[in-house]
């Protein structure tokens, strides 16, 4: 599904965020992307977007190179994905209904098909109960919850969250680990960067470490570690 093959990114005027970084996620996997602050997650989680496109070396997303897409064609890629940021850009004077219904509306779905949809999602991450509340209204793992389920309404296949949890409490990021574990559970890949080990000390998923640039481990569930 995700394959990177020798990837360097090298941003203008700055050294080498991401070096020669070579490893495959497959459909449905739940990975985590570690490693310090300037480690070079966002970096990696960008390419994959195709926010971002490699210095040298190949991104594969669905068997497609993402630098040999046609600008016209991205749109269309970018709508398999569903992001989530620390700072989540919440519109602040719209509803949570309304926050959620936008990424739909954008993609021409209106109706009761739209609103059928945001009430799924407002649901899937415990916020059905809100839909009419401002956002400034709620609690910093709520709003990150309004965040998520305005990033899954368009039903992605790929959720890509940078640093989902880096603002709250213990309590809250549980919840949110708790959202994107479900996610996964229904056959969504979900890839998560993060600097603390939160929701992954236990669990048998995938794990990237990042170190300045380096991939340093790649552990599957499955085989171990493996020292790159
Ligand atoms: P992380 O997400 O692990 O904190 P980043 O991918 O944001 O790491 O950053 C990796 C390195 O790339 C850092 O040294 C950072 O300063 C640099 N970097 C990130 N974005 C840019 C940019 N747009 N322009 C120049 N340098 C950048
Ligand atoms: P750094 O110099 O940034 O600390 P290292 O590559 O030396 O980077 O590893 C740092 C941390 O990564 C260590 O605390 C180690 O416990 C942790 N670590 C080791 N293996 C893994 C792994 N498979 N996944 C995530 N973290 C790991």
């Amino acid at each position: 599904m995700i394959k990177f093959d020798q990837v360097t990114k090298r941003y203008p005027g700055s050294n080498e965020a991401l070096k020669n970084a070579s490893f495959t996620i497959e459909a449905g996997e739940l990975a985590f992307v570690t490693g310090h602050s300037g480690a070079g997650k966002s970096t990696l989680l960008k390419l994959i977007a195709a926010i971002e496109r490699p210095t040298s070396g190949t991104v594969l997303i669905a068997n497609q190179n993402i630098s040999k897409l046609k600008p016209s064609a991205i749109p269309f890629m970018r709508r398999k994905f569903g992001l989530i940021f620390q700072d989540h850009k919440l519109l602040y004077d719209r509803n949570c209904f309304e926050n959620v219904i936008l990424p739909l509306h954008i993609n021409g779905i209106t109706g009761n098909e739209a609103a059928k949809r945001v009430r799924a999602a407002l649901d899937k991450v415990g916020l059905l109960h809100k839909e009419k509340a401002m956002p400034i209204t709620l609690s910093g793992g709520e709003q990150q919850r309004l965040a998520i389920a305005r990033a899954v309404v368009s039903r992605p296949s790929i959720l890509i969250a940078d640093e989902p949890t880096g603002n709250l409490d213990a309590s809250y990021a549980a919840d949110i680990m708790a959202i994107f574990h479900a996610f996964h559970q229904v056959g969504v890949t979900v890839i998560v960067a993060t600097h603390d080990a939160l929701g992954m000390s236990t669990t048998q998923n995938r794990v990237l470490h990042l170190n300045q640039g380096q991939l340093t481990h790649t552990q599957s569930g499955l085989d171990g570690v493996h020292h790159e």
